[in-house]
């Protein structure tokens, strides 16, 4: 199974970084960006899972009822963006029920994909499945495997994977994890934000095709080389948020194309 997702979120939904009302008003691209992923998807006939951000759902309904329309799956990525460290399990379960709201007001059905931001559902919140299962959740993609900036999980802390389909089965909800690619026998997260725009796109697209499992994550500003650049980042962080930008959505192109992906739905037939 490889499956396309997309984490639909402003530029300045970052983490960790307090950024000034007056950058989150000064730059309006999430559209015209999201329409260009979407006549990519439509000309492969690929369908995706679009991970929406409750406070970013709700200033563009429109642009969630064109991608519920395109025939693409719709989940929740928090209402407010926060880390899972930085809630407790009652304002966790308050958010994503608000999210949640707000997207099934928009699309007229229950949502059942979730997401959470930078994949910071670690180890030591897992009871926290039980709220998203009480929430509606059936489909979890916020497992970050073996590492990551913000979370991630080590396999070992997990219970047993079902090998055939790739999940956990964790308080009721199925777990799809993201997984590292593999190049040269190295463990890199080529299918998803920086490395994606660092790396040859051809790397991604061997990586895809040599694994009978992925799921991507990228965002809207991936392939926004206009954004606003943020000033309070470290080096590292300012490097892996803003290279590659000018290449990157026909990288994506080529990605979307050159593998054979999974319609999203194969995961509720299972
Ligand atoms: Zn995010």
């Amino acid at each position: 199974m490889k499956l396309l997702t997309f984490d639909i979120e402003e530029f300045y939904h970052l983490l960790d970084v307090v950024v000034d009302d007056d950058i989150k008003q000064c730059h309006t691209s999430l559209y015209p960006i999201c329409d260009e992923i979407l006549s990519l998807l439509a000309k492969a006939n690929v369908k995706a899972i679009f991970f929406f951000v409750g406070e970013t759902a709700r200033a563009n309904p429109e642009l969630v009822r064109k991608i519920v329309l395109s025939g693409h799956q719709i989940g929740s990525h928090s209402m407010r963006h926060k880390l899972h460290s930085e809630m407790d399990d009652e304002e966790f379960e308050n958010d994503l029920r608000e999210s949640l709201e707000v997207l099934e007001e928009i699309c007229g059905f229950p949502i059942v994909y979730y997401r959470a931001p930078g994949f910071s559902l670690t180890a030591r919140f897992l009871h926290r499945y039980q709220l998203l299962e009480k929430c509606g959740i059936k489909f979890d993609f916020s497992i970050f495997l073996n590492g990551g900036s913000h979370g991630g999980i080590n396999e070992s802390d997990l219970p047993k994977k079902f090998q055939s389909d790739n999940f956990f089965n964790i308080g009721g909800v199925k777990a799809y994890p993201f997984v590292k690619s593999k190049i040269l026998g190295l463990p890199i997260s080529l299918l998803g934000g920086g490395y994606f725009r660092l790396f040859p796109g051809t790397w991604a697209i061997a990586a895809a095709r040599s694994s009978n499992y992925c799921v991507t994550y990228f965002h809207p500003r991936d392939f926004d080389p206009d954004q606003p650049v943020i000033e309070n980042l470290g080096l590292v962080r300012r490097f892996r948020s803003y290279v590659g930008l000018r290449s990157s959505f026909k990288k994506l192109g080529r990605l979307v194309s050159a593998v054979d992906w999974s319609d999203p739905q194969i995961i509720r037939q299972n």
